[in-house]
């Protein structure tokens, strides 16, 4: 369900005497796109669709923007501040009381409490429910790229991270999330599944150890492309040069979107990412040739210890 409804989308359109708007849906939000695009043709608006993949307000239409007075991206909270954007979040509910089957898994009374942010409307109604069980919530402001309290992203943790506790309970879908925080805190981690009601503890061991595997495979790599992202969040040219510096056989190679097919056709024999962190992490067993975080990169290049091993996010 959209946070605000399309009738008050309507009026702020209205108000900031919108005319041509230009819509952008993440990929789980899609279906919607066509309701949404009528709805608003409707009501008077020109309405152009940008029809490309999304997967976070790290990779804004702006090339669909031209077209349009204002861009809706809807999904996401905004990672800056652009005024001629405008972020339409959507809320998934759930009954907090649901929350209860994390308690066998929790070691202490006080826990540092995040979620993603289909959810962060609900965190002062889980707050209220976990105190009235006797269980303390730290809730954390989420940093720049994730603006809601308690909110974490696929590239940022910050949120999960601030003070002595080291219990993290994450409540949302998927475990991407919660091997983050895992990695980026040390923290006991529980990840709750709010619509399965399933909770489990969480450590990044695993990630490690296949991240380990690919960073002595790289090793026999004669060529290293770095991979910096054209995406409007996810520009990171400044790392990606400094990690050029590293290697004499390393070439800076700008993408969009990265495929398989692409890191083939381009023929390097290992990749350090710079996009999106969790392509790397997640999609390895898609990529033809190792694919490194910058700071396995600096590992296979000597400048980083394995026990300094961290996750990536961006700032
Ligand atoms: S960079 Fe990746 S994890 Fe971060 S907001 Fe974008 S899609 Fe999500």
């Amino acid at each position: 369900m959209w946070l605000n409804g399309t009738s008050d989308l309507i009026r702020r359109l209205k108000e900031r005497g919108a005319r041509r708007v230009a819509l952008q849906f993440p990929e789980g939000l899609k279906r919607q796109s066509a309701a949404m695009a009528v709805s608003l043709k409707d009501a008077g608006f020109e309405v152009i669709l940008s029809g490309d993949p999304c997967y976070g307000a790290c990779d804004l239409a702006l090339d669909t923007l031209k077209f349009a007075d204002v861009l809706v991206h809807f999904g996401h909270s905004p990672v800056d501040d652009q005024p001629e954007i405008i972020f339409e979040r959507y809320r998934m509910d759930f009954d907090t009381a649901v929350l209860e089957n994390a308690f066998p898994f929790m070691k202490g009374n006080t826990v540092i409490l995040v979620t993603t942010v289909q959810h962060v409307h609900l965190i002062p109604e889980m707050e209220r429910f976990l105190r009235s069980k006797g269980i303390s919530c730290i809730i954390n402001e989420g940093g720049g790229r994730a603006p809601n309290r308690g909110q974490v992203l696929g590239c940022s943790f910050s949120a999960a991270k601030a003070g002595d506790v080291k219990e993290v309970l994450f409540v949302g879908t998927g475990l991407f999330h919660p091997i983050g925080i895992a990695l980026a805190t040390g923290a006991h981690v529980i990840a709750f599944d709010p619509f399965t009601g399933s909770a489990q503890e969480v450590s990044g061991e695993a990630l490690m150890r296949r991240r380990f595997a690919v960073i002595e495979k790289a090793r026999a790599a004669k060529s290293t492309g770095i991979i910096v992202s054209t995406k409007s969040g996810q520009q990171r040219m400044d790392l990606a040069r400094r990690l050029e510096k590293l290697s004499p056989d390393a070439v800076i190679v700008t993408m969009r979107e990265v495929s398989a097919d692409e890191l083939l056709n381009l023929g390097f024999g290992c990749y350090v990412n710079t996009a999106c962190p969790r392509l790397a992490y997640d999609d390895q067993v898609r990529f033809p040739v190792p694919v490194l975080s910058p700071q396995e990169f600096e590992i296979l290049c000597g400048v980083r210890p394995w026990e300094d091993y961290a996750i990536d996010e961006i700032e």
